[in-house]
C-alpha cells in the first residue's frame, strides 16, 4: 500500500467568493465540475494500492454540486477506514439538499468550513452558517470544524487579479503570472500546500498550484513562456508501478516550484463577497 499525506478532490471549479490569491485558482473563474461517476471511476484505479492519511473533497466550492451527496457515499465505499472531510466555506449549506447533514453523519465525514473575512458582512455570514450547522448538529452526529483560512492569506503569485471595490478584477486573469524567483528549493520549503496532493483526471498531482493552472490556461489561455515549468509538470498516471508512484511522491522541489514564491507577502484580504467593500 502507498502511503501519503493527503489527497484531494475538486468537486466544482468554480467558487461564489472571490479571495484575492486563492490557491485553486477558483476565484479567477475557473468552470466545470466532476460527477460521482467520475470520481468512482478515478478512485477504482487507486484506491486499493493508496492509503492518504486523509481524503478531502472540496473545489472550488463544493455545495454548487448539487450531487454532492453521492461524492461522500462514493467517496466512503473506496476508502473506509481514511479520515475524510469536506471542506466548503458554508455559504450555500442552507440551500443544499436537506439529505447532506445525514449522508455526513453516515459516511463520518467531518465539515470543515473555512472563514475567509472578519469584515462585518462576513462575520453576520459566518454566524448564520453557525446557527445552521449548531441546528444539524441537534439532530445528526457530526464533526465540524471552523477554519481561519483569513489569517493565512499570502501573495502567491508575481501578479493576482486583485478584486475592485465595486465588483470585478484588477486585471484579467489570463494575466496571472507567477512569483518566478529561480529557487525552487526555497519555494517549495516556503510551501503550504506541499502535501495537497490532488486526484484530477485519473492522475496524482502533487498540488493545487500545478494541476490547475493547466485548467487556466485551457479556460483562459495564460502566459505560456511565464508558466512552462509548471505547464510542462505532468501527473502520474495508474499505469504506472507502485515505485514509480513511490518515488513520484519522494520528491521534495521540482522545477515548477520556481513558479512560487520563496517567501511569505501577508496582505489584508478585501472581502471575497461580490458586491461588498469591507
Ligand atoms: S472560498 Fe476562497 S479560497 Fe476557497 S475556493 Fe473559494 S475563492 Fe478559493
Ligand atoms: S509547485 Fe511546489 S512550491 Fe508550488 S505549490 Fe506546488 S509543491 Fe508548493
Amino acid at each position: 500500500m502507498i502511503l501519503i499525506r493527503s489527497l484531494e478532490y475538486h468537486v466544482h471549479n468554480a467558487c461564489n467568493l472571490a479571495c484575492s490569491s486563492c490557491t485553486h485558482f477558483s476565484n479567477l473563474g475557473l468552470k466545470g465540475s466532476s460527477t460521482p461517476e467520475e470520481l468512482d471511476a478515478e478512485l477504482s484505479n487507486w484506491s486499493s494500492r493508496l492509503r492518504p492519511g486523509r481524503f478531502a473533497l472540496l473545489g472550488g466550492e463544493p455545495t454548487l454540486n448539487p450531487r454532492l451527496s453521492e461524492f461522500l457515499d462514493v467517496s466512503r465505499r473506496h476508502f473506509n477506514t481514511i479520515p475524510m472531510l469536506l471542506v466548503t466555506n458554508g455559504f450555500l449549506l442552507h440551500k443544499h439538499d436537506p439529505s447532506l447533514p445525514e449522508s455526513l453523519e453516515r459516511n463520518r465525514i467531518r465539515l470543515s468550513i473555512s472563514i475567509h473575512h472578519a469584515g462585518p458582512t462576513y462575520r453576520q455570514k459566518e454566524n448564520e452558517i453557525r446557527a445552521l450547522v449548531d441546528d444539524w448538529q441537534s439532530h445528526y452526529k457530526l464533526m465540524v470544524d471552523y477554519r481561519p483560512s483569513a489569517r493565512k492569506w499570502r501573495n502567491w503569485f508575481k501578479r493576482t487579479p486583485m478584486k475592485l471595490e465595486g465588483g470585478g478584477f484588477s486585471s484579467k486573469p489570463e494575466e496571472i503570472l507567477p512569483a518566478d524567483e529561480g529557487k525552487p528549493e526555497r519555494s517549495w520549503a516556503n510551501c503550504v500546500q506541499k502535501n495537497c496532493h490532488q486526484l484530477f483526471r485519473g492522475k496524482l498531482w502533487k498540488c493545487p498550484h500545478v494541476t490547475y493552472v493547466r485548467q487556466m490556461d485551457e479556460q483562459f489561455g495564460i502566459d505560456k513562456v511565464a508558466w512552462r515549468e509548471a505547464l510542462d509538470y505532468e501527473g502520474i498516471g495508474p499505469e504506472s508501478t507502485d515505485m514509480q508512484v513511490e518515488a513520484f511522491f519522494a520528491h521534495r522541489a521540482i522545477p515548477a516550484c520556481s513558479t512560487c514564491p520563496t517567501g511569505n507577502k501577508f496582505f489584508d484580504l478585501r472581502s471575497p463577497i461580490h458586491g461588498v467593500d469591507e
